[in-house]
C-alpha cells in the first residue's frame, strides 16, 4: 500500500492516481486535491494543516520548544546553584577566621 505523497493518507483500492516519472520514481496522490496542490500550486505540505508533514513538523516545533525551556530552567538552576555555593563559602569563611585568630592568639 502506497501513501500520499501530499497528505500522509494510505492508498484506497479504486482511488487516487500513481504518477510515474520519467527517472522511474512513483508518486501516489490520493485525490485530484492533493494532486493539484503539489503539482499545479506547487505548495508546501508542512504549512497546510490537513496534511500529515504539517502535523509531523508541529511536533517536531513542540519538541524543540520544550528542550528551549528545560535548556533555560536548568541555566537558572545552576546559577541558583552557585549561588548558594558562593553563599555557603561565604559561612564556611565566616566561620573559620575567628578559629583562625583564636589560635594564633593560644
Ligand atoms: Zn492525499
Amino acid at each position: 500500500m502506497a501513501k500520499c505523497i501530499f497528505c500522509g493518507r494510505e492508498e484506497e483500492p479504486f482511488r487516487g492516481i500513481h504518477l510515474i516519472k520519467n527517472d522511474g520514481s512513483v508518486n501516489f496522490f490520493c485525490s485530484s486535491k492533493c494532486r493539484k496542490n503539489t503539482l499545479k500550486l506547487k505548495r508546501d505540505k508542512r504549512r497546510l494543516k490537513w496534511t500529515e508533514a504539517y502535523r509531523i513538523a508541529l511536533e517536531k516545533s513542540r519538541k524543540a520548544q520544550k528542550r528551549e525551556e528545560e535548556k533555560k530552567t536548568e541555566k537558572v538552576n545552576k546559577e541558583k546553584e552557585e549561588i548558594d555555593k558562593s553563599e555557603k563559602k561565604e559561612k564556611v569563611e565566616k566561620i573559620k577566621v575567628p578559629k583562625t585568630r583564636e589560635l594564633k592568639k593560644g
